[in-house]
């Protein structure tokens, strides 16, 4: 991955004190769109923060974010320490809109327009954490959304490619990973239901959006010993990883979930 050399624009944005909320299943869910009541008010940060400065002034979000990742996710179990790393760099205030930035590191999903919405923390870690993904492992994600899954992988491999089918998602996810250094992320406006052949072998596939059934060709596309993390349900959904072996395709249920329903040509197969 490549980072920029200067400081990115979000070092500017403001700094909020964190309310948890309780333990959610929030994948891409508008179940979970709840705001805490009485959320302090944000305080601002300087406009034009001092390069030289330690880090926790240079980036008034860095404390919610450790917070984030020590009380909503490693305290639920989650001990990859390069996820853990990947989840404690990644400004997701950056990734959301204005009028929700301050909800940022709260324990639940949040709305990106488009009637789409952000996950968890908690599930964006959970699924990094499922897929493994090594250092160069080539690694798919259907979903971009506001890109901040695509920009969580890329803290782990190079080789990051994300398609997202809602066109103003796509160019939004686009600008905001290109401006904040994830520059190796390939984006594409389409539908994921075929994954994306040119790239394939994928030693990693995350689908962000919940099917009924799993695609074919996104298994197709897994090289042997590859996983696809997927969630699988309409109402009821479960987190599935199936893991292709030389002969076959291994399933595991991970837990359940609520994400939005994938959109486009596996909508045939609902009809
Ligand atoms: N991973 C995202 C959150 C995704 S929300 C993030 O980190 O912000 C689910 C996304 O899947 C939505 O943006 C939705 O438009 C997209 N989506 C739904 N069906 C799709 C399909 N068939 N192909 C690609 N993207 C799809």
């Amino acid at each position: 991955m490549t980072r920029s050399p200067h400081p990115p624009r979000w070092l500017a944005a403001l700094a909020v004190p964190l309310l948890l909320a309780g333990a959610g299943l929030g994948g891409c869910g508008e179940g979970a769109l709840r705001r805490s009541r009485g959320a302090p008010a944000a305080a601002a940060a300087p406009a034009d923060p001092d390069p030289a400065a330690p880090p926790s002034v240079r980036d008034p979000y860095a404390a919610a974010r450790r917070r984030m990742v020590a009380e909503q996710i490693e305290a639920r179990g989650v001990t990859d320490p390069r996820v853990l790393a990947a989840m404690r760099t990644v400004p997701r205030h950056a990734f959301v809109p204005e009028s929700v930035r301050e909800d940022a590191y709260r324990d639940h999903p949040l709305p990106i327009g488009h009637g789409q919405t952000i996950s968890q923390p908690y599930i964006v870690a959970v699924m990094t954490e499922l897929a493994r993904v090594e250092a160069g492992a080539r690694v798919l994600e259907v979903g971009t959304g506001s890109g901040y899954q695509a920009a969580v992988l890329a803290e782990l491999t190079d080789a990051v490619y994300t398609i997202e089918i809602v066109e103003g998602l796509a160019n939004a996810a686009a600008r905001t990973l290109a401006e904040l250094g994830y520059g190796s992320v390939r984006t594409r406006h389409g539908d994921g239901y075929r994954g994306w052949p040119e790239a394939a072998p994928f030693d990693a596939i995350l689908v962000t959006a919940a099917a009924p059934a799993v695609p074919p060709a996104l298994l197709e596309q897994l090289r042997v010993g590859g996983r696809l993390v997927i969630p699988v349900g309409d109402a009821y959904q479960e987190l599935e990883v199936h893991t292709r072996t030389a002969e076959a395709v291994e399933v595991r249920r991970a837990l359940p979930v609520r994400f939005v329903p994938m959109t486009g040509e596996i909508e045939k197969d609902r009809r």
